[in-house]
């Protein structure tokens, strides 16, 4: 049977709706007795069906996935030649059922919260956790409980709202706002599917899986992503450890995390050798998505830094920016600022010559522009307005 194991002092549990270790306050995740391959995209078009052998059930419902996984991985053409890197792939995780890579966690821990027979599922977020919760527990006939945060603006609500959860705008500190919910969830049998609930860190660690089976499972040196409370980059690692434990591929990837230098905990820490993450302080960026000041995976990613099986880089505000830009301008794909930070990476890395042009590298691209349409006011897009006769003679 698997278990669910403290990742700092390894006390393991059963497999149940715990979320943290009794003695250290560390995140569980689920550890198993032997693993066998998932089954490839080509043959398995389910997310649920294909991926059982990665999870620790494997009668699953499939009737309650949404269709996530399986999102493109492209080449990018146009990065390769600015950078000078020949072997550049984006994996699309914009092209998820509510357009973000959070339905894959989603997807298990729905499947979780029905095994263990719980009638609502919850999250604290300002966004895309929100919309992923609400969707699939409509689709599972669960209740949703949703926190999100006093400021947050009607615009963002509503996307959330349309799913039709229990959604709650709490008024006065979110932090408080927070644990609250967390001690609710336990009285009344709310299964909260955080960052890095165990469950949902299985359902995110598909993403690695799948990249390494569209590439034939040939030798990748780097995988980009950004981080902020570390479950989805706790899963990448723990997916290529896995990998490379079953003899699916040589040697592991190394997993490049990334923050804004507006909110790096984990690179300040890091940085500076500690092996415990502090409190950063006012979050000050325009990739929201990734601006938890206290990530609850932290000190996890640390560890893995120490190991040598990641390492994590800070970007500017303006590369960000840029990195977006570029991504629509010469790819074609319209991310949200957390999803662009990768691409600013890669540009700074290969421009410091870090990053080799021999160098296999793959960068996911977490959510998608259209969440968070406020920072287009930053791009200064301009557009023609002319009268329609004049028209022709105003084509450029
Ligand atoms: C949630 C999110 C992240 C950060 O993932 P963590 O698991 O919190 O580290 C990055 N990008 C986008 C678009 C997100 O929604
Ligand atoms: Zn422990």
């Amino acid at each position: 049977m698997p278990t669910l194991t403290c990742v700092s002092c390894g006390k393991t549990y059963p497999l149940a709706t715990g979320l943290r270790c009794s003695c250290c306050n560390e995140p569980l995740e689920i550890r198993y007795e032997s693993l066998k391959p998932p089954a490839r995209i080509k043959d398995e078009p389910c997310f649920i069906t294909r991926n059982a052998n990665i999870f620790p059930w494997s009668d699953l419902r499939p009737e309650l996935s949404l269709g996530e996984g399986a999102t493109p991985l492209l080449e990018a053409p146009n990065l390769q030649q600015e950078t000078g890197l020949n072997f550049l792939y984006l994996k699309n995780e914009t092209a998820n059922p509510t357009w973000s890579f959070k339905d894959r966690g989603t997807a298990l821990g729905v499947q979780a919260a029905v095994r263990f027979g719980l009638r609502a599922i919850g999250t604290v977020s300002s966004g895309n956790m929100a919309a992923s919760i609400a969707a699939y527990a409509a689709r599972a006939g669960l209740a949703a409980y949703i926190f999100v945060q006093e400021n947050m603006p009607a615009v963002k609500i509503e996307p959330i709202a349309i799913y039709n959860p229990c959604l709650y705008r709490g008024i006065g500190d979110y932090g408080q706002l927070y644990f609250n919910a967390l001690r609710w969830g336990e009285k009344h049998g709310i299964y909260f599917i955080s960052s890095d609930n165990p469950f949902r860190v299985e359902g995110q660690k598909t993403v690695a899986f799948e990249i390494l089976d569209q590439l034939n499972y040939q030798q990748l040196d780097y995988i980009i992503m950004p981080v902020s409370s570390g479950g989805n980059m706790a899963g990448v690692i723990k997916a290529v450890e896995e990998m490379e434990k079953m003899g699916l591929i040589k040697t592991a990837p190394q997993v490049i995390g990334v923050q804004a230098e507006g909110c790096c905990p984990i690179y300040k820490a890091a940085a500076e050798g500690k092996d415990q993450i502090e409190h950063f302080g006012q979050p000050n960026t325009i990739a929201r998505a990734i601006s938890n000041p206290i990530p609850p995976s932290g000190n996890r990613i640390l560890r893995k830094v120490q190991q040598g099986r990641a390492r994590i880089v800070a970007v500017s505000e303006k590369e960000i920016l840029a990195a977006q830009s570029f991504l629509a301008h010469q790819e074609g794909l319209f991310v949200q600022p957390a999803g662009a930070v990768p691409v600013a990476a890669i540009r700074k890395l290969a421009r410091e010559g870090s990053l080799k042009p021999s160098d296999k590298i793959a960068a996911i691209l977490t959510g998608s522009g259209l969440k968070d349409t406020s920072v287009l006011a930053q791009h200064r897009l301009k557009f023609n307005q002319v009268p329609v006769d004049k028209l022709e003679q105003a084509l450029c």
